[in-house]
C-alpha cells in the first residue's frame, strides 16, 4: 500500500501519529511544507518538516505539538542578553538539529537529501520529502503592508488581517525528487487538517505537485482543519472567512476544488453541501490524544474506502 501524505506542521503531525497506529509507517510518503521555513540567527529553520519528523521520530512536545520534549531555552536565553535576535522560539536540542542542516545547505546538499538522512537517523520509516528544493516562501499581504509567514504568525502573532497569501518563488520550484512518481504510484492520498493557505497552498503552489494531483488515479481524502466553522488552533478560520468568503466543509473543499474526492469534516457543522464530485464523510475530528487521532485517521481510511 502506498500513501501520500500532503501535510503541515502541528495539525498535519496529529493526523500522522494517527495514521501510523493503523498502517505501515514504511507505507507513507509525507510531503511536507516548506512556505514557512525561515532564516533565524543564520539557521535554516523548517518549521514543519521539524514538526512532522519529531512527531514522528517520538521526541515532539506532545503538549505544544511542535518543537522537541524536555526542551530548554539557554541558547535563546544568551540571544536576549546579547541583544540579538530572539523572537522566534528555538531550543537548545531543536538548534542541534538547524546547526546540521545549515552547515549541509551551505554545503550544497539539498533539503530533500537532509531532510532524508535526518528521518533515518531519528529512526522514522517513512519518506519526508520538502515540497521543493527551491527556494518558496509564503508572506502574507495585509493592506499595503507584506510580511514574510513567521514574522506575521510568530512576531505579530497574526493580528493583521489577511487580505492575500503570496507564495513566494512557486511559479519556479520543482517538485522535490520523488514526489511526482509517490502520487502517481499512491493507492491512497491525504490532506491533513492543516491551514489550507499556509500550510497546504504553498505546496499545491507548486505546479508540478498540483498537476500530480490533478492526474491522480488514487483517491485523495482531506481534513478539514475547522470545526464549526474555526480553527482547533490559529488562524485558518478567520482566513477562509475573510479570503473565501466562508469556513464551512464546502468552502474548504471548494478550495481543493479537482484535487480531493472526499472531505472529512465535524459531525458539528450539520448538513452540507459539497461542491459536485466531492463525497463527504461527518465525524469527530478532534484530535484529542492518541485515541482522537486514530478515530479521525480511521474516518480518513473510511472515507477513502467509499470511494476506492
Ligand atoms: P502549523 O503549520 O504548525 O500551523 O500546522 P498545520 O497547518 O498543520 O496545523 C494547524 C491547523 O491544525 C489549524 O488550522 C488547526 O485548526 C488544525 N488542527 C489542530 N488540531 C486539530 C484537531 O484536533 N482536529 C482538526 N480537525 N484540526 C486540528
Amino acid at each position: 500500500m502506498n500513501i501520500v501524505v500532503l501535510s503541515g506542521g502541528v495539525g498535519g503531525a496529529r493526523f500522522l501519529s494517527g495514521l501510523i497506529s493503523l498502517v505501515d509507517c514504511a507505507d507513507l510518503t509525507v510531503v511536507g511544507n516548506v512556505g514557512d521555513d525561515q532564516e533565524v540567527l543564520g539557521l535554516h529553520v523548517s518549521p514543519d518538516l521539524d514538526t512532522v519528523l519529531y512527531t514522528l521520530a517520538g521526541v515532539a512536545d506532545g503538549e505544544k505539538g511542535w518543537g522537541r520534549a524536555d526542551e530548554t531555552r539557554e541558547a535563546l536565553a544568551t540571544v536576549s542578553i546579547l541583544g540579538g535576535e530572539d523572537w522566534f522560539g528555538l531550543g537548545d536540542r531543536d538548534i542541534g538539529l538547524h546547526l546540521v542542516r545549515t552547515q549541509l545547505l551551505h554545503q550544497g546538499v539539498s533539503l530533500s537529501d537532509i531532510t532524508d538522512s535526518f528521518r533515518r537517523s531519528l529512526g522514522v520509516a517513512c519518506a519526508i520529502i520538502p515540497a521543493t528544493n527551491d527556494r518558496l516562501r509564503t508572506s502574507i499581504r495585509s493592506g499595503a503592508e507584506v510580511f514574510p509567514f513567521q514574522e506575521w504568525f510568530v512576531a505579530r502573532q497574526h493580528r493583521d488581517p489577511v487580505d492575500a497569501v503570496e507564495y513566494v518563488g512557486a511559479s519556479a520550484a520543482s517538485p522535490a525528487p520523488g514526489i511526482e512518481k509517490a502520487i502517481e504510484a499512491a493507492d491512497l492520498i491525504f490532506i491533513t487538517p492543516s491551514n489550507p493557505f499556509t500550510s497546504i497552498g504553498s505546496i499545491l503552489a507548486v505546479d508540478g505537485i498540483r498537476s500530480a494531483l490533478m492526474r491522480r488515479t488514487a483517491p485523495c481524502v482531506a481534513v478539514s482543519p475547522l470545526i464549526g466553522g474555526r480553527a482547533v488552533k490559529g488562524p485558518a478560520g478567520e482566513m477562509m472567512q475573510r479570503l473565501c468568503g466562508g469556513a464551512g466543509p464546502a468552502d474548504i473543499a471548494s478550495f481543493y476544488a479537482g484535487a480531493i474526492d472526499v472531505i472529512l469534516y465535524d459531525s458539528l457543522d450539520g448538513a452540507v453541501e459539497l461542491p459536485q464530485g466531492v463525497h463527504g464523510i461527518a465525524d469527530d475530528i478532534l484530535m484529542d490524544g492518541e485515541t482522537g487521532r486514530r478515530r479521525v485517521a480511521e474516518a480518513a481510511l473510511r472515507g477513502a474506502a467509499t470511494i476506492a
